[in-house]
């Protein structure tokens, strides 16, 4: 599915209740070409990162301890940037048309004469009952939905809807914003004639990895949720259906469901690890505390460009590595065919990836991800003796795979670093100053560098507040540099490849449920 946006249209998008994976397809393509992108407190960060990096993002909600951009100002806004000639999304939590002030900024793009679309979203109520399994209407039991607010606008505070009326209505009542009006709620729908024992659910932070929810009745609601201390976003199901929810909560039941997770590694790199663990719920910290910088000299590029069909093997010990190489030989060759017959061997299954995204095949890859399982397997594949090898690598790391390939293998080694490890300034890093505060229930260390960044950036963390972390290792190599590091392995991925250590990371949490909490 294609969808091209327009200059000078604004598009009022639903970013949904908060998980990345419930917005639109035509949101996610509206996203990704947008210029400009005006959006406030409910909606998912993460979702920013489909932008495209020159794409402007403004934050018009209300940070802590602030007060929101007040409407008038946010219609001008859109007003203004509407008639620099770029397309302009207006991005908002759930559905942009459901208690969330759109009406008055399409009011505002109707008389200033500016063109603009809606795409609808799915709106908290819809997504909390999906999320906490209860269903929203059933045979039997209700035939109707409400859809109430606490607070006529966010901005006020009274409350301006009399409850009681809805007492009566037989319905399902779904209630956003009400959790600082939740005694006068309860009051009134009791007064109206509800039974105290009539079923009532909380969801707060519904489809983020942070969901709770909390079960009561309308007798005791308000001293369990303040038990759990409940706060807003959160969303009020009052009804019997309530009482039919699925017996298995699939969404807070998954096995790493409220476990946070750091991943010390760039989020280009360690986008896959995370995701695989998100699927099994677990809430993941991105650090990188260490990036990836080009860092190479045109005269070697030159060099080893001149001759590159001569080389008998290419090989690469990252996908950054892979990304940057191919990135120089299209711009100096514009045809793949310039490599030749040469064979490709990689350190593992990431790397190897990376090389067939570009249509290429690759010959080796060690049952290990790391260099020496890599000069074994090259050394084993066949007799490398005067045999010419190009190794693609970055500025650490590549001495020891060079040297076996050179003094055991007797190859004639080339070697072409691409870019530089550099320390982040971690200092506006978000997941990394909660970790600081908040600590985290793992680590998972995917490679050497990563432990050592990692030591680098945390030796004055002694997590009194927060969770002191446990340490998981993809493999030996990784854990003998724990192991220097005196950081104890609470577990071991028997394989060094991401699938092994996400299984290995689950089990580690299923075995330890009891010492964890
Ligand atoms: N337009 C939004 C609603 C905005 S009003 C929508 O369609 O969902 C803000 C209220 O929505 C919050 O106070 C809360 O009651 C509800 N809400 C939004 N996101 C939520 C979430 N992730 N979990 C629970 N409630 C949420």
């Amino acid at each position: 599915m294609t969808y091209r946006v327009q200059k000078g249209v604004v598009y009022l998008v639903g970013a949904g209740p908060g998980d990345p994976g419930l917005l639109s397809i035509k949101a996610k393509l509206i996203l990704e070409q947008a210029d400009v992108v005006i959006y406030d407190n409910l909606v998912n960060q993460k979702v920013l990162d489909w932008l495209k990096p020159e794409a402007r993002s403004i934050f018009v909600g209300k940070s802590s301890g602030q007060h929101s951009i007040p409407q008038d100002e946010i219609n001008a806004l859109l007003v203004k940037e509407a008639q620099n000639d770029v397309s302009i999304v207006r991005l908002k939590g759930g559905d942009p048309l459901v208690f969330g002030r759109a009406g008055e900024e399409v009011d505002t793009l109707d008389n200033a004469g500016i063109h603009y679309e809606i795409v609808p979203g799915i709106t908290a109520a819809i997504a909390c009952a999906a999320y906490a399994g209860i269903p929203l209407s059933q045979r039997d039991i209700s035939s109707s939905i409400i859809f109430l607010t606490g607070h006529e606008n966010p901005e006020k505070t009274s409350l301006n809807l009399d409850f009681k009326e809805y007492a009566k209505s037989n319905a399902t009542l779904c209630i956003y914003m009400g959790i600082g009006q939740l005694k006068r709620i309860v009051g009134e729908l009791l007064e109206g004639g509800l039974e105290n024992d009539t079923p009532v659910a909380i969801i707060e932070n519904g489809t983020y990895l942070k969901q709770r929810s909390c079960f009561s009745t309308l007798g005791h609601i308000i001293e369990e949720s303040e038990a759990m201390s409940i706060k807003a976003p959160a969303i009020i199901f009052v009804g019997d259906v309530v009482n039919s929810r699925s017996q298995y909560n699939w969404f807070e039941e998954k096995p790493l469901f409220g476990k946070k997770i750091l991943v010390p590694r760039p989020r280009k790199q360690a986008g896959e690890l995370s995701q695989l663990l998100e699927n099994y719920g677990a809430e993941i910290l991105e650090v990188p505390f260490i990036e990836i910088e080009e860092d190479y000299h045109r005269d070697t590029i030159a060099n080893v460009f001149t001759d590159i069909a001569s080389y008998e093997w290419i090989v690469f010990t990252s996908s950054n590595g892979v990304d940057l190489f191919f990135d120089l030989l299209d711009k100096a060759y514009k045809d793949i065919r310039s490599i030749g017959l040469s064979q490709i061997a990689v350190v593992g299954k990431a790397t190897a990836r990376a090389v067939r995204s570009h249509k290429l095949k690759v010959s080796l890859v060690p049952e290990t991800a790391n260099s020496n399982a890599l000069a074994d397997a090259l050394i084993e594949y066949q007799t490398l003796d005067n045999v010419k090898i190009l190794l693609v690598t970055g500025d650490k790391n590549s001495d020891l795979l060079y040297k076996r390939l050179q003094d055991e293998g007797r190859a004639i080694v080339d070697r072409l670093p691409l870019y530089k490890n550099v320390h982040t300034d971690l200092s506006k890093n978000e997941n990394f100053q909660r970790f600081k505060t908040e600590g985290a229930d793992c680590v998972l260390f995917t490679s050497s560098s990563t432990v050592h960044n990692y030591v680098a950036a945390t030796e004055s963390l002694d997590f009194k507040n927060g969770l002191k972390p446990k340490f998981g290792s993809i493999g030996v190599k990784t854990s003998e540099i724990l192991r220097q590091h005196n950081l104890p392995i609470a577990f071991e991925s028997p394989k060094a490849n991401l699938d092994n250590f996400v299984v290995e990371t689950l089990s580690y949490f299923r075995n330890n449920k009891e010492q964890i909490k």
